[in-house]
């Protein structure tokens, strides 16, 4: 959920965690995940939009689960099954990460 500021020009102050209403606004900049979907012709959901804001800790917790869900339904295959990165495209080391 994006609650929007009037100012001048309309501008986000702050995306509200669709799971747990927690602010998602870390150091004073919104810091969320989404999980999106827009069904097209031919799918069971035709015509239908989704998109959920995630806070970090409930974005994590989505994400492990499907990481898991994953890990389960390869679980017999000769496939390599190094999750580690699973989803990542990318990731900055540069900063003060400490990760
Ligand atoms: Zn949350």
């Amino acid at each position: 959920m994006a609650l929007t500021s009037m100012e001048q020009t309309e501008s986000v102050s702050d995306v509200l965690c669709d799971v747990c209403g927690n602010s998602t606004r870390v150091e004073g900049a919104a810091q969320f995940g989404t999980l999106c979907a827009s069904w097209g012709y031919g799918s069971a959901h035709d015509g239908e939009c989704y998109v959920v804001h995630l806070c970090e800790p409930c974005f994590f917790r989505t994400f492990s689960g499907l990481r898991r869900e994953r890990m389960v339904n390869f679980m017999f295959s000769d496939e390599d099954q190094d999750l580690s990165d699973f989803g990542r495209v990318s990731r900055n080391d540069g900063g003060s990460s400490t990760s």
